[in-house]
């Protein structure tokens, strides 16, 4: 069996080796002088087990610790998403260390309920949550909404999103928030794909809409820009690797476009 990929963690930065090989990963943590903290395995990648591990101590010489975010553009896509299950992993161990129903120290749970916690004395079973969000590519005859969060790396705009609030379908997710950032009702509401998103713990649930009616008017807070652009205008877009980018390049390809020389965001960045 071909050696392991670890995927290393201290805090929300990630281990990787110097260098521009798209899958710098580091060996065994603790052969590099690291403490490690928690382990656990996630996966196989090409033939090799993946295993996400907190980590403690100085970067070794020749590595450094980077944010997830910066290795974007950088890492292949299947490690980048292996990545990101490294680290939801990580967060839900580190914030599940203790039973929030009676305070002891939770033990790891079944083998067969994968990444669940159990508590000792009370028995509570805890299972690693996801946050849903809708994101949304809102289109009106030859053009799409695009807008920009406050948050969003410099120049870059993106489709709409928002997390899903208890008692609502996705669906209703998607017409609220086009409603509540950009004042525009929206129809004919299709689904396109989903995402898992590690910003943290997402599972971004993408879909399509049409324009049904109203004027673009921003909610400031979150929202700082926002309009509608033909395929042959747009602005800086978020990265190959997002399911926005995805929805945006389908929609310009479907118009004949070749989304090819559309200019990229470096780094990925959405609220939450
Ligand atoms: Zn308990």
């Amino acid at each position: 069996m071909a050696s392991e990929l670890w995927f290393a963690f201290r805090g929300d930065r990630m281990l990787v080796r110097d260098g521009e090989e798209p899958a710098r990963l580091a060996g065994n943590p603790a052969s590099l002088g690291l403490d490690m903290l928690f382990e656990e395995e996630i996966g196989v990648l090409d033939g090799r087990r993946c295993l996400a591990a907190e980590v403690e101590g100085e970067e070794p010489a020749g590595f450094s610790f980077q944010d997830l975010r910066s290795l974007f553009g950088g890492l292949d896509e299947r490690y980048f998403v292996m990545a990101g299950r490294a680290t939801q992993v990580i967060t839900w161990n580190v914030m599940h260390r203790f039973c929030g129903r009676c305070g002891s120290r939770t033990e790891r749970g079944l083998e067969t309920e994968r990444f669940s916690r159990v508590c000792p004395k009370c028995g509570a079973l805890y299972f690693p949550r996801l946050n849903p969000a809708a994101i949304v590519l809102v289109h009106r005859a030859d053009e799409v909404l695009l807008a920009r969060s406050p948050q969003f790396p410099k120049g870059m705009y993106s489709t709409l999103a928002g997390f899903v609030e208890p008692g609502e379908t996705v669906e209703q997710t998607v017409a609220r928030e086009v409603r509540e950032e950009v004042g525009v009702e929206v129809k004919n509401i299709t689904y396109f794909g989903s995402q898992p998103w590690p910003f943290p713990n997402s599972l971004m649930v993408a879909f399509t809409a049409e324009w049904a009616g109203g004027e673009v008017s921003i909610e400031p807070l979150e929202v700082e820009d926002a309009g509608w652009y033909t395929v042959d205008e747009l602005p800086q877009l978020p990265p190959k690797i997002s399911i926005a980018r995805a929805m945006i390049d389908d929609f310009a390809r479907r118009r004949g476009f070749d989304p090819g020389d559309f200019q990229s965001s470096e780094s990925g960045s959405r609220k939450g």
